[in-house]
């Protein structure tokens, strides 16, 4: 199994799991372009991906979703509160309404008639503009009026439903589902979007668990990171740097929050109690960028671990935001 984070932290966020014969990619949190290029990068495939699994509906998860899902023509796994509140954020509160639309149309087509023959602004337009004397042969005759009517009758769509996607599929936190030879169970997170949740992979015999953007570890979270072999944990802040950082008050207590994310001093509380040593690789993910330093995270993470860590096990890496992580691969 194969675990590759192309990108973490509050700019966006995205992880391809990939066992021998299926792949899936969590979250789609930077434009499509830059999950394309990142991809490239570290020799993953879009090709071979064969879905695309969304945790929450923050902007930092799911800035490239439609465009990704629509250009590699794969579903997308949400749970259904996370998928509604993500067709709400991407609705406008005013849109136009039928009647309003059908009556831009037509001023267009007006304003396009209105110009001189030359003002050439369809195909349609163009055709029968080259077009002086009508071809004799009766068929191509009736082609060419049918494509150009056809044309003319293409008015300009309204812009692509930013909420179309390929196919759409509903899994629920705490009950288990299957994209290939992948065993999927994801598990509720404190976090303040519609319906949260962490995932843990399983395939080969491995089992890889992805668990950022929660305020809190639960103890529905703990129990489902036990025998773990690669984990993706949230070490967000440094409670110092956020206390004296540039966030305004209020966003300073909603990262500090039972909903918010986990400080470098809770990752380390948990590895420290909760945790139970047997994974390979702890990745340290989600940093703040303005309220963290890798290094106070990695040396909070390795306290923690203590004499646990060994060359073969919990070996403590670093999540980037602006740089894929090579593939862990076990
Ligand atoms: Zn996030
Ligand atoms: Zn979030």
């Amino acid at each position: 199994m194969r675990m590759t984070v192309l990108a973490s932290g509050s700019k966006g966020n995205s992880t391809v799991i990939a066992s021998s014969r299926t792949r899936v990619l969590v979250d789609a949190g930077l434009s499509c372009r830059e999950l394309l290029k990142r991809m490239a990068q570290v020799n993953e495939d879009p090709a071979q991906l064969d879905a695309i699994l969304i945790t929450h509906e923050h902007q930092d998860h799911v800035a490239g979703l439609s465009v990704l899902a629509r250009r590699l023509g794969i579903p997308v796994f949400f749970t259904e509160p996370t998928h509604r509140a993500w067709v709400r954020m991407l609705t406008p509160r005013t849109t136009m309404t039928y009647a309003q639309w059908l009556d831009r149309v037509q001023q267009e087509k007006l304003a396009r008639a209105e110009r001189v023959p030359h003002d050439y602004q369809g195909a349609a337009e163009v055709i029968v503009g080259t077009l002086p004397t009508p071809p004799q042969d009766p068929e191509i005759l009736s082609t060419l009026c049918a494509e150009a009517a056809e044309e003319e009758d293409l008015t300009p769509a309204p812009k692509a439903d930013p909420t179309d996607l390929p196919a759409v599929e509903y899994f629920q936190s705490g009950s288990n589902f299957s994209i290939g030879d992948i065993t999927i169970t994801p598990f509720t997170i404190p976090h303040d979007a519609a319906d949260p949740c962490g995932f843990v992979f399983e395939a080969e015999g491995i089992r890889m668990a992805l668990a950022t953007d929660l305020g809190y570890m639960p103890p529905n979270v703990k129990a489902a990171l036990k025998r773990i072999d690669v984990l993706l944990l949230e070490s967000n802040h440094d409670l110092e740097m956020l206390k004296d950082g540039p966030y305004p008050w209020s966003v300073k207590q909603r990262v500090l929050s039972r909903v918010g994310h986990l400080s470098n001093d809770a990752t380390a509380e948990f590895l420290a109690r909760d945790y139970d040593g047997g994974a390979a690789y702890i990745v340290l993910g989600h940093l703040s960028e303005a309220n963290n330093a890798p290094e106070l995270a990695l040396l909070a993470a390795e306290q923690a671990i203590g004499g646990r860590m060994t060359l073969l096990g919990n070996r403590v890496l670093l999540a980037q935001q602006s740089a894929p992580l090579g593939s862990i691969c076990l």
